[in-house]
């Protein structure tokens, strides 16, 4: 089974917006063993857009177009579908139907404009749009699959996972696809890769790295006959990750690090407070993030200044003064501070040097130490983190919350110390 993507749509021409759709679909497709042979992008203009999808048709078995949808006039999709299947644009009944309700529930009434998402050619069929207003397009056309949907990516990916990818793998073999990310922090993408490469080469299921910041993900995606046989192969292959890269891996699917760390805090009883400097907030941010964390998040201290450091975690001025606001001492004092002042079983303290200016060749820009302290023990790690100043402050809290989920998975900070 081969296709084509074509993204259609003058502002990624113009280098407005990046084709993260076409990216991620291009990922997917692979997955399921769907060769993408070209991908082209075109602007908003009728011709080009037939062209572009009847020159992919003859080399491919199939097209997906993403984007120009919509309801208004450069929005050309479906005209440009209406046109190489040779067929009229219709009303679909039950489209025409959901867009008119979605419009009386939000009080306005619907625009000729808007009811023109609901036309189809007359053998297309409509992809549900859970998410917006405009269907997608899905039709059998001399032996060839056409597919068209919208190019808001919270429209797109949604309905590529539902009604695409399913019918593509359908033809390529395994009747229902099934797929799992597992994520993993505190390793890196090549080491982790290097750790599965047996596991990579597998074709059905397939394993396929994908790098975060400050994280690596794998998923898995496992092509067969009953949803059953899918799960179980998916956790066959989940074990055998798990067996080599256990240590590193913290959640599946779409479970966040902080999710993660709060709930292991919830299941152990105890609570964290911590004390931020080059990261302003940013780590209290994340964990507040997560819904539930009232339960074991007391608050913080964003300590920017020495004065507060001193003042409010009792931070040793001489400490500031000998080591530096960016120093072990003072992030360990931060932690320390911190647990003692507010009462929590964890503290945490983050102390560095964010960029882009204020290294010096002992102390460089992306320098942050990062402290982890319960009653048991208090632990102090420094790193040199690369990126901007805005990467250097996410990875700073990164660190933080895998130090911290470590921490608390083994029992206390006192197991961290052993390694
Ligand atoms: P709408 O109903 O929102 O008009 P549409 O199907 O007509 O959807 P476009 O008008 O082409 O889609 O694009 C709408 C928005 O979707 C763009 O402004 C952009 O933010 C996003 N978008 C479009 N195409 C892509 C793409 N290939 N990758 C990522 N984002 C995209
Ligand atoms: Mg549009």
């Amino acid at each position: 089974m081969t296709v084509e993507i074509v993204s259609i749509g003058t502002e990624l021409l113009l280098g407005q917006i990046v084709d993260t759709n076409a990216a991620w679909l291009s990922a997917r497709l692979a997955e399921v063993g769907v060769e993408v042979y070209r991908r082209t992008t075109v602007g908003d203009n009728l011709t080009r857009i037939v062209t572009a999808l009847r020159e992919a048709l003859e080399r491919a078995d199939g097209v997906i177009a993403i984007g120009g949808l919509g309801p208004t006039d450069d929005d050309l999709t479906r005209e440009a579908f209406a046109n190489i299947m040779g067929e009229p644009l219709v009303l679909d009944a039950g489209e025409a139907e959901r867009l008119k309700a979605f419009f009386a529930a939000r009080g306005r009434a619907i625009t000729e404009r808007q009811l023109r998402q609901a036309m189809r050619p007359a053998s297309a069929q409509p992809i549900p749009n859970p998410n917006g207003t405009a269907p997608g397009l899905y039709a059998e056309w001399n032996g060839k699959l056409m597919f068209a949907l919208p190019g808001p990516p919270n429209e797109f990916v949604p309905m590529a996972t539902d009604a695409v990818l399913p019918r593509l793998a359908e033809r390529t073999g395994g009747r229902v696809i099934r797929s799992r990310v597992v994520r993993l922090c505190g390793i890196g993408e090549s080491d982790a890769e290097a750790q599965l490469s047996d596991l990579i080469l597998s074709e059905n299921p397939t394993l396929a790295p994908l790098a975060k910041l400050g994280e690596v993900h794998f998923r898995i995606t496992a092509r067969a006959d009953s949803p059953d046989v899918a799960e179980q192969m998916i956790a066959q292959m989940e074990h055998a990750v798990r067996e080599r890269l256990g240590a590193f891996i913290f959640g599946v699917d779409e479970t966040t690090l902080e999710q993660a760390v709060v709930q292991r805090l919830i299941e152990a009883g105890q609570s964290l407070a911590v004390a931020e400097s080059c990261t302003g907030g940013l780590l209290g941010h994340r964990i507040t993030s997560v819904p539930g964390s009232s339960e074991v998040f007391l608050g913080g201290v964003i300590s920017y200044s020495n004065s507060l450091k001193e003042a409010l975690l009792g931070v040793p001025r001489r400490v500031l003064e000998t080591h530096g606001a960016v120093s072990e001492p003072t992030a360990r004092a931060m932690a320390e501070g911190v647990r003692e002042r507010l009462g929590s079983w964890w503290g945490i303290g983050i102390t560095g040097i964010a960029g882009p200016s204020g290294g010096t060749p002992d102390k460089p820009v992306g320098l942050v130490y990062i402290s982890i302290s319960d009653p048991t023990a208090t632990v102090v790690k420094s790193q040199v983190f690369p990126g901007d100043r805005a990467t250097v402050k996410y990875r700073a809290t990164q660190y933080a919350l895998w130090l911290l989920y470590q921490g608390v998975k083994q029992g206390g900070c006192d197991s961290l110390l052993q390694r």
